[in-house]
């Protein structure tokens, strides 16, 4: 039963009601921004949240209020017992929904619509092979794509994910809305963020203002047409007159929306991490494991979360790679 109790509620007041759970810190691909170059030290499987402590670890999360949860990574598709995972989460009283790089995503298809996950994430940040090929270190963008569209045609709600990149990617901005035009889609742009081990540069970042002014002049201003955001939306939405779809931005680093936050997540070692970019996390599994009570700890975690990005409040702090090291590296965490 929910609880009025507010554990979930930090020093600010903000009420945390989206869970986010990473399944796996494996993944079948290796983006750069995302996976160091140098590989990741993976968590010994034992200490990898079992599918009944994942279940045990969210209930509580929804007794106390969660009402929305995404499986992300990791890639989440990858985990062996996944379609079990997904099982038991519907079992809860929540909006269930996915993030997948789609690369196999083909199979899970029945899983996913028979448990009632209708939102589903792609993400995709070129539509010419070889830069997929080059930015993701394997060859699928093929698979991808098909993979996509059968999302699409299946009538599932995507949303595609693009991390832009100055140089690589910011040359397609306009390729990507036009995906808008006769898919029901909602196409995001991401600003590039700073993680252990992705050599984040600011130079490298296409900011909010910048991305604006290369829509704005490709398809002239008045043709482009701001949408209410809904609450707690990590993104300022859009869309161009007579387009399906619309598309959106999430400036995490020039344009934070830390003050709407209602986002926590789960590593799939079990630890909590109160904003995407704290270096502190608290270890649920352990207690969990010794039959000890989760929500004093959780109580804790969410009483220290800091009022902006885990205390990295200027892009100063941002630029600095010894506060990044301190955090994990994406893959770890799950976006
Ligand atoms: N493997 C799944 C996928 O790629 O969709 C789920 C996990 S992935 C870590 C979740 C999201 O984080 C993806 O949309 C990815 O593009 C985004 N992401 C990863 N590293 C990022 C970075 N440095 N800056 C911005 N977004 C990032
Ligand atoms: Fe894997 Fe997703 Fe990270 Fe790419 S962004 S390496 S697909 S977890």
């Amino acid at each position: 039963m929910r609880k009025n109790n507010p554990i979930l509620t930090d020093s600010f007041g903000r009420e945390h009601t989206y869970l986010r759970i990473s399944l796996t810190e494996l993944c079948n691909l290796r983006c750069t921004y995302c996976m160091p170059a140098e590989g990741i030290q993976l968590s010994p499987k034992s200490t990898i949240m079992n599918y009944e402590e994942v279940y045990t670890i969210a209930k509580t999360f929804v007794d106390h209020g969660v009402t929305k949860i995404r499986l992300t990574g990791g890639e989440p598709l990858v985990r062996r017992d996944v379609e079990q995972v997904i099982e038991k989460l519907a079992s809860l009283d929540v909006e269930l929904s996915i993030t997948t790089n789609a690369v196999i995503v083909n199979r899970y298809i029945d899983c996913l619509k028979s448990n009632g996950v209708k939102k589903i994430n792609v993400s995709l940040d070129t539509l010419v092979p070889e830069k997929f090929t080059s930015i993701t270190r394997r060859n699928q963008f093929k698979t991808v794509y098909k993979n996509l569209e059968l999302l699409i045609d299946e009538g599932f709600h995507v949303k595609i994910n693009v991390v832009l990149i100055k140089g690589f990617n910011d040359d397609e901005i306009s390729d990507f809305i036009e995906l808008s035009k006769e898919w029901p889609v909602s196409v995001r742009f991401i600003e590039f963020m700073p993680f252990d081990g992705n050599r984040w540069n600011r130079t490298q970042m296409v900011s909010y203002d910048e991305l604006m002014k290369t829509v704005n002049s490709f398809y002239g201003k008045s043709n482009v047409i701001r949408l209410e955001d809904a609450p707690n939306d990590t993104s300022k939405n859009y869309k161009l007159e007579g387009y399906k779809g619309s598309f959106a931005v999430i400036s995490s680093v020039t344009n934070p929306f830390c003050d709407s936050c209602n986002r926590i997540r789960l590593t799939a070692n079990g630890r909590l991490k109160n904003c995407l970019f704290s270096s502190s996390e608290s270890d649920l599994l352990t207690p969990l494991r010794n039959g000890e009570s989760i929500e004093p700890i959780i109580a804790k975690a969410m009483a220290s979360k800091f009022k902006i990005r885990g205390g990295m409040d200027t892009l100063e702090k941002l630029e600095r790679p010894d506060l990044h090291s301190q955090n994990r590296s994406m893959i770890k965490i799950g976006g």
